[in-house]
């Protein structure tokens, strides 16, 4: 079992008891009391005594001085005291935390300490009977020797890691040290594949997070979680309810399969909780994380070939976003893997697979989810988009997939763009490809012209589709299609002229263009179905089951509080 800790810092015992019954309601089977800015003197220090008795759940505690990156700025002579003073109760703590350097060292900590630890077990400990035995008083609290690095991953990490294994009385190793990129997971997770003792190995940062919430499937003594609403003990601690909700801490196995989202940033991204909604739905045994690469090829390629090629990670694929579209097809091509035609037509792919041949793939699920849309509110089959007439406002890279997956299969399209250059040298190469299409085997059919901006009243297509930010929020008041053209398609004239008009744009779902044109009588398609589409079609790649396409739209709209 790997226990899920809350983290606790204590300003008296009083907040501290409330804090920890907050950490139990939300999922906590342990806490950490952290003393770091409890009270050092008087009857404040004394009262801490209580703290593992009134605590509702077993209990660590610890004191970080500040020369570990710690808050306690006192000398080791009072540090002993506070923790000598939590101890010291008829129930004791399950654990107390003591650095490895205050440990070898020797001085009042480890001598306050020593006398009062429990059971000194150098072998492995199962963590079920240790806590039990704390818990109940009836022994000393286990030692946690503990080593951290606020900078970088310690030169000296495993002779670190040696050191604290070789102490008999040393019953669990924690090592945590700041991620530099997301491929220092990967260490922590072998550290405690290959434990001696139980171990906690986490990774802090913003790249830190997979060893903190993977820590269960590779068996990790435990895992830190701040309690909701509190500021966190350690730069990266996810929240208790993220751990158990978003990612699914109860779900989690050892043969849990583990996605992401590859951005550069993708703090924001919607995609984490929409799979994992998605995972849970079906029973699917995934969990999906952010992974924060930074745009270079090389951090591409060295990340994703370490999480596929980590033992036990089952690193199953990835959704890809800015600015790594180009760099997935570039290493999927280098490895030998399958590009999808439409996708090398494009220049961009959107979704990692690992093949069940161990082969990677990448796919672009965002130019069929555009065009799917399309078609459900034509009421058509892909194959019939041929010769409709589409026109496309923008000519940035949510323009160039749907540009290409329209002339891939026949539309003729029509492409206005502010900068009319950019809209000609699109429809310039989509052209040049439709030409080819004998040849290149791309399917590209269709054709492609580019018109200007101003000409977008004339405009006298079937469908429209608005691949610009105008109407986003906050600037909701916006639309890109002239009064004309609707007034046109209000009137009737022109025959089939904006049947379906979409808008690319998912917040919000309902833009002004698309309330306009609803009221001018054509069918809308909204930029949340392309949106909940194209995470569906990935979602169907990687768990082989129908997505959860209900599940999806809940917890989009949910996002953008819609
Ligand atoms: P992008 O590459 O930056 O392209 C933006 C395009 O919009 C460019 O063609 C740009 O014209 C044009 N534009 C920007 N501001 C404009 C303005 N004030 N007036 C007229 N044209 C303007 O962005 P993108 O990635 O293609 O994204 C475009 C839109 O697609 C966004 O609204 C995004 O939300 C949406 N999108 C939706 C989904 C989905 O799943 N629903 C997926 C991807 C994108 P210039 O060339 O003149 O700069």
């Amino acid at each position: 079992m790997t226990w899920l800790a809350g983290s606790i810092n204590v300003r008296d015992v009083e907040q501290a008891t409330a804090m920890a019954a907050r950490a139990a309601e939300a999922g906590a089977d342990l806490v950490e009391y952290r003393l770091d800015e409890a009270p050092a003197t008087g009857a404040g220090l004394s009262s801490l005594s209580e703290l593992a008795g009134r605590s509702p759940l077993p209990c660590i505690v610890t004191c970080r001085p500040a020369w570990e990156g710690g808050r306690f700025a006192g000398d080791e002579q009072s540090r002993a005291a506070v923790l000598a003073a939590a101890c010291g109760g008829s129930v004791k703590p399950a654990y107390v935390d003591v650095e490895l350097k205050a440990w070898r060292e020797g001085g009042p900590v480890r001598d306050a300490m020593a006398p009062l630890l429990g059971r000194g077990s150098g072998g492995e400990v199962d963590a079920d009977t240790d806590m039990a035995d704390g818990a109940e008083g009836s022994d000393g609290p286990g030692l946690i020797l503990s080593t951290h690095d606020f900078e970088r991953r310690p030169a000296d990490l495993l002779s670190r890691i040696e050191a604290m294994a070789a102490e008999p009385r040393c019953r669990v190793i924690k090592a945590a040290w700041t991620a530099r990129s997301l491929r220092d997971n990967l260490e922590a997770f072998e550290l405690i594949s290959h434990r001696y003792k139980p171990t906690i190995a986490l990774c802090m940062g913003e790249f830190g997070l997979p060893s903190r919430v993977l820590a269960k499937k590779f068996g990790g003594f435990l895992t830190f979680a701040s309690v909701d609403g509190v500021e966190a003990t350690a730069p990266g601690q996810p929240t208790l309810s993220e751990m158990t909700g978003l990612y699914r801490w109860s779900k989690q196995t050892a043969s849990t399969k583990v996605y992401g989202v590859i951005g550069w940033p993708v703090g924001h991204s919607m995609s984490p909780a929409i799979h994992n909604a998605g995972f849970d739905a079906t029973g699917f045994d995934g969990v999906y994380l952010p992974m924060p690469i930074p745009p270079e090829y090389e951090h591409f390629k060295a990340t994703v070939g370490g999480w596929i090629a980590a033992a036990g990670l089952d690193f199953g694929g990835a959704s890809v976003t800015i600015p790594h579209k180009e760099n997935l097809l570039r290493y999927v091509a280098e490895h030998g893997g399958e590009i999808e035609p439409l996708s090398a037509s494009i220049g961009a792919a959107n979704t990692l697979t690992l093949e069940a041949d161990g082969r990677v793939s990448a796919r672009n699920t965002d130019y069929a989810a555009a065009l799917d849309a399309v078609c459900r509110a034509m009421r058509i089959e892909r194959a019939e988009l041929s010769g409709k007439r589409v026109a496309v406002l923008g000519a940035g890279g949510a323009a160039r997939a749907i540009v290409a997956g329209l002339a891939g299969y026949g539309a003729t399209v029509v492409i206005y763009n502010r900068t009319h250059e950019r809209a000609a040298a699109l429809a310039a190469e989509f052209s040049e490809r439709a030409g080819a299409a004998g040849s290149s085997g791309d399917g590209l059919g269709g054709k492609v012209v580019a018109a200007r901006w101003e000409k977008l009243c004339d405009a006298c297509c079937e469908v429209f589709i608005n691949c610009t930010p105008l109407g986003m929020s906050p600037k909701v008041d916006a639309t890109p299609m002239p009064a004309e053209v609707m007034a046109r398609m209000r009137k009737g004239e022109g025959v089939g002229v904006g049947q379906v008009v979409f808008d690319t744009i998912y917040n919000p779902p309902r833009t002004k263009l698309l309330n306009e044109a609803e009221g001018a009588g054509a069918t809308i398609v909204q930029g949340t179905e392309m949106f909940v589409l194209q995470a569906a079609a990935q979602f169907e790649t990687w768990a082989q089951t129908p997505a959860p396409l209900e599940t999806f739209r809940k917890v989009l709209y949910t996002h953008i509080g819609a």
